[in-house]
């Protein structure tokens, strides 16, 4: 076995929470449990202030050393890469083997999008399937730290189902409270299987919402909603992940999903840090694609204001991204204007043609994540990537997320949720423009021969002649 490779690792003391808002400012210790600025109400950030004093060659050196251990901590593509996070040396770790994500090339996706070439970043292969786990391997170990029994979200999606898993793992327990009659079937079977208490509350979002604020007060429970900002720090290691398995070679842009952008958030402190620690001399430019009944950052981003305003009834297949009122939105941007990338949304048959171009690649994606290739399209198309790019499309959750979703745009029973009055099923209809419906065919060696010749004539190999 190869002996574990020790660094320095940050020490609490060297690590702060700082409030996000310049005016505000106001610091606190790393280990006080506060959601948000008890000061003027801000987003919290970790600031490394004392972070690792070793050099980038030699962190590069001992990270790929890690590759090849069997200690669960070098095993974790979170911590592999804990000289980055706000943790000591000793942390009780509670990790499921997270990170680790392969980088694909996708090369019909990347004819779809009138690119030489592109890759895929596909954080759907984490242990629950979604993105999620990589920030919750963090915010479940700080919980442990601040010595909490019950960890709590508002969620049925991948955060609840991430959250359950990370909580069965602790052995603490977890609760999941939802408005009741929104409960999203795929996500949830996740979270009873790994044994949390999922709570359906009368009344709507907003009450769930003030219950949880309530709850909130009691030092025994801890809060892992989307603003913990230890949920942030485990997220950004997939900057570093993603650049080490490029061999450091930093990407023209790097193009993600907008939904509550903790994401691009996590993605652009991530970056950001690399490059102050001279891991990489340039920072890529970081877009973020919404999707169309769910876009109020695009909306702020095309915009003269600068304050983002909330769309009261998201509406969106990609459930993931069906997201109104974003409260990281002043991480991503500063991120998106840092990197000079773009913000922009695109509609729900163009995220479905996507995510079935991605699907020929060999690569199955829930909905939110195709937002990343349709996007991508229309950046190409008006000249923001240049054909010849180097782009990475960042894929944040698993095909088997949202099979009924699959099954219908392939059947061409796929419909949008469209509440406008004046719309007929049939206007809602999404088209299976790359559709592969399944053929009944007799149990006989001709008819399966005859099934698959004309099989091939409906799907030929190149797609993009159709
Ligand atoms: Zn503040």
């Amino acid at each position: 076995m190869i002996e574990t490779e020790k660094l320095q690792s940050v020490a609490p003391e060297g690590a702060w929470q700082v409030c996000i808002d310049p005016a505000c400012g106001a610091r606190f210790e790393i280990n006080e449990r506060f959601y948000v600025c008890p000061g003027c109400g801000g987003l919290l950030d970790v600031a490394l202030e004392s972070a690792t004093d070793t050099g980038p060659d030699r962190l590069r050196e001992v990270w790929t050393k890690r590759l090849a251990s069997f200690e669960p901590n070098d095993r974790s593509g979170v911590w592999r890469y804990r000289e980055l996070l706000p943790f000591a040396a000793d942390a009780p770790i509670v990790t499921l083997a997270e990170g680790n994500t392969p980088l694909y090339a996708a090369p019909v996706a990347a004819a779809y999008c009138g690119l030489e070439a592109l890759t895929l970043k596909h954080q759907g292969c984490n242990p629950t399937g979604s993105f999620k786990d990589t920030g919750m391997t963090t915010a479940v170990t700080q919980a442990v730290i601040l010595g909490a029994r019950t960890v709590v979200c508002a969620s049925t999606g991948n955060t609840a189902a991430s959250l359950a898993a990370y909580a069965a793992r602790a052995k603490l327990q977890c609760a999941i409270l939802v408005p009741r009659g929104q409960i999203s079937h795929n996500k949830l079977a996740q979270s009873l299987d790994y044994g949390a208490a999922v709570l359906e509350l009368d009344g709507n979002f907003d009450d769930a919402m003030r219950v949880i604020r309530e709850l909130a007060e009691d030092a025994s429970i801890y809060l892992v909603n989307s603003i913990n900002p230890f949920r942030i720090e485990g997220q950004k290691t997939v900057a570093a992940e993603l650049l080490h398995q490029r061999g450091w070679r930093v990407p023209d842009h790097v193009v993600v999903p907008g939904g509550n952008l903790g994401n691009s958030s996590a993605f652009g402190k991530g970056f950001k840090e690399l490059k102050d620690l001279g891991l990489i001399d340039s920072l890529p430019q970081l877009s973020v694609v919404q999707a169309e009944g769910a876009a109020p950052f695009s909306a702020l981003f095309g915009s003269e204001a600068d304050v983002l305003t909330p769309i009261e009834h998201p509406q969106t297949l990609a459930t993931a991204i069906k997201i109104g009122a974003p409260v990281s939105w002043k991480k991503a941007l500063r991120a998106v204007l840092e990197s000079d990338g773009r913000v922009l949304s695109v509609s729900e048959q163009e995220i479905a043609d996507a995510k079935a171009i991605i699907g020929r690649d060999g690569v199955g994606c829930e909905p939110a994540s195709a937002t990343t290739v349709a996007g991508i399209r229309r950046l190409v198309a008006n000249g923001f990537i240049g054909p010849n790019a180097d782009v990475v499309a960042v894929l944040t959750g698993h095909i088997l997320k949202d099979t009924d979703y699959a099954i219908n745009y392939h059947q061409d029973k796929l419909f949008t949720h469209d509440r406008a009055p004046d719309k007929t099923k049939e206007d809602r209809r999404i088209a299976g423009t790359y559709s592969n419906p399944p053929a009944r065919v007799k149990a006989t060696k001709a008819a399966i021969l005859e099934g698959l010749r004309r099989h091939e004539q409906e799907h030929p190999g190149d797609l993009l002649h159709l």
